[in-house]
């Protein structure tokens, strides 16, 4: 059949089971989504305003393959401001979202056979990516190490074929920042070997902890080595607008440049200003807010007994589930049918014992979300009784 005649690295990837699951709730009444990871926020108006006027201006056409001059010298500008990072203009590459980034990036490095070595829980794209590149997708478990990463197993995974590791600092889903042991270990499994540190730091606005620095803030001489992805999507709520950009150094950047070039030639024109406009923005009050809205649900999750550990950033909240006995999916199933909240499964990142709450909405529905959580846990599984 014509049907199966496709890319045969098509037939392993799934659609995301995230999306999946957001589905399953949006079709269920009176529900509280806790699902997607998108801000709630709109975006800044100064940022609405630039996109307005360059389309005004007839800002429409074609702009370089890498992005405009001006938006290209902003990010270099800003970078080195923010975290001290070292990119020239033409060692930035405008992307249609991260999303783009991760896929040019992976597919830049990538030949068949490669490892790739991806701390779990992670982001599902980057196991999927890997997959389309024929790529090996190698997870190191975090699980038992409070999500960070354990020298000893990273050195363990270390083969001739790995090619890259990949790194997200802030993480989806887990929140955790990896600490200076983490990025040391990091650092001495990649230093002087022909290994990739994708770091993939788009939620490193979003910190609680003060300035977050990553390693490419810390290894600033493993340049040649790096691969930084960031986005426009959650600093600033502009997850539609489908902004973000690729740091990496200059020979490599021009290669990838060309993968870039071929799959959509740049990322949309009118758009480019309103990134510049968005670089003069602080998140500072929405990571207030989301700092508020994370120390709420810890409180109710730690009210509930749920062992959780800190988010030191991003917008996510992950408590463990295992002393229920059930798998993520169907705990996430029967908590949407019976009390009607939908969290996302934790075997969306490869930790079937976990689920990822969302802080992606306003108080009100987290008070709720929260509340029908405490009442299906004190019914299902601890005999009590009171619902609210
Ligand atoms: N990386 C991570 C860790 C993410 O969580 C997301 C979005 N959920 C992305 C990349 C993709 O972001 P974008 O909207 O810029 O494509």
């Amino acid at each position: 059949m014509i049907q199966d005649r496709l890319n045969t690295a098509l037939y392993g990837a799934r659609r995301s089971p995230i999306r999946e699951f957001s589905r399953l709730a949006s079709r269920t009444p009176d529900c509280v989504r806790l699902t997607l990871g998108e801000p709630d926020f709109e975006t800044p108006e100064p940022i609405r305003q630039a996109a307005g006027e360059a389309l005004a201006r007839g800002e429409t056409h074609y702009i370089e393959n890498c992005g405009t001059a001006e938006l290209r010298e902003k990010i270099a500008a800003f970078e080195k401001k923010r975290g001290g990072l070292d990119y020239a203009p033409d060692e930035v590459i405008v992307t249609v979202g991260a999303t783009e980034a991760i896929f040019t990036a992976l597919f830049g490095i990538l030949n068949p056979g490669d490892e790739v070595i991806v701390p779990i829980p992670a982001f599902v794209l980057y196991e999927r990516i890997i997959g389309l590149c024929r790529a090996v997708f190698v997870p190191l478990d975090t699980r038992e190490d409070g999500f960070q990463i354990n020298g000893e197993k990273l050195a363990g995974l270390i083969s001739p074929r790995t090619k890259a590791i990949i790194l997200n600092s802030p993480n989806n889903p887990t929140g955790c920042v990896y600490s200076g042991e983490s990025l040391r270990a990091v650092r001495r499994a990649a230093e002087g070997k022909d290994i990739f540190v994708l770091c993939d730091d788009v939620y490193n606005q979003l910190c609680y902890t003060g300035p977050c620095r990553g390693f490419a803030e810390e290894s600033a001489d493993l340049k040649p080595q790096v691969l930084v992805v960031q986005s426009f999507s959650k600093p600033y709520a502009m997850t539609g607008w489908r902004m973000g950009y690729l740091l990496a150094e200059r020979r490599i950047c021009e290669r990838l440049a060309l993968l870039h070039q071929f799959m959509v030639t740049s990322s949309a024109a009118p758009f480019q200003r309103a990134c510049v406009a968005a670089l003069d923005q602080d998140p500072g009050e929405m990571v207030r807010e989301y700092r508020r809205r994370r120390d709420y649900v810890l409180e109710r999750l730690r009210g509930m007994k749920l062992q959780v550990q800190v988010p030191e950033g991003a917008f996510y909240v992950f408590p463990s589930i295992a002393e229920f006995g059930l798998d993520s999916t169907a705990f996430c199933t029967r908590l949407l049918q019976e009390a009607r909240v939908a969290v996302t499964p934790g075997l969306c990142f490869g930790a079937d014992d976990h689920v990822r709450i969302s802080c992606c909405c306003g108080e009100e529905s987290l008070r709720k979300g929260m509340d029908r959580l405490e009442s299906f846990i004190e019914t299902a599984f601890r005999g009590g009784g009171h619902g609210r």
